[in-house]
């Protein structure tokens, strides 16, 4: 599978190192670009991002409707960009929680994940475990998490790609009509848009 220069042997940040220099030994980039890069771009890649396209979609029933329809385009209304800068552009598709289906993403091949919006995922989120189970036996997952749904929700699986990417819209949690956006915004979690928690 591997061509014979992968250095499947060395951990992970070898690699990556490996393959900056060959970037830079090529002139394509320097040191300090690609150190920029990532910089600005793990910045600005946070939860709250998600947060906020979650707290607007509560609060703006129209652009809920848009976040639904086509998450890129709503995204990029409150000005994020679902991609990063070292890949291409992926779709990102936003599923909603509702009383009857609870959602949760995984990525059963690697790790995809819109990590401008939801910041560095998780180790779990990579691990093996997480990825092999979710799929088969996602009650008893999520109830690991602390999240025990009722038998009548059934729960849907996203299995993200490089190509599409998912962001779960939880359900506004009761009692909260008349917190601001602000405040709705604190009440996103990272797990939440994941699927592994309620919010
Ligand atoms: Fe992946």
């Amino acid at each position: 599978m591997n061509p014979p220069d992968a250095h499947t042997d060395l951990p992970v940040a070898a690699r990556v190192r490996r393959l900056e220099e060959r970037v830079i030994a090529a002139g394509l980039a320097t040191d300090e670009q690609l150190d920029a890069i990532l910089a600005t771009f793990l910045e600005r890649a946070t939860p709250l991002n998600g947060a906020r396209l979650v707290a607007r979609a509560w609060t703006d029933p129209a652009f809920r409707e848009r976040l639904l329809d086509d998450g890129n385009a709503a995204a990029a209304e409150l000005g994020l960009v679902p991609g990063d800068p070292a890949r291409r552009h992926f779709t990102l598709v936003v599923v909603e929680n509702t009383p009857l289906t609870h959602n949760v993403i995984v990525c059963t091949l690697c790790s995809c994940y819109p990590v401008a919006l939801l910041g560095p995922s998780p180790s779990w989120y990579k691990s093996n475990a997480y990825r092999a189970r979710v799929v088969r036996e996602p009650r008893a997952v999520l109830a690991e998490f602390g999240l025990t749904l009722p038998d009548e929700t059934d729960i849907a699986v996203w299995d993200s790609s490089s190509e599409t990417r998912y962001l779960v819209l939880p359900r506004r949690p009761e009692g909260t009509g008349e917190a601001s956006e602000d405040a709705l915004i604190g009440l996103v979690t990272r797990e939440g848009l994941i699927g592994t928690a309620p919010v």
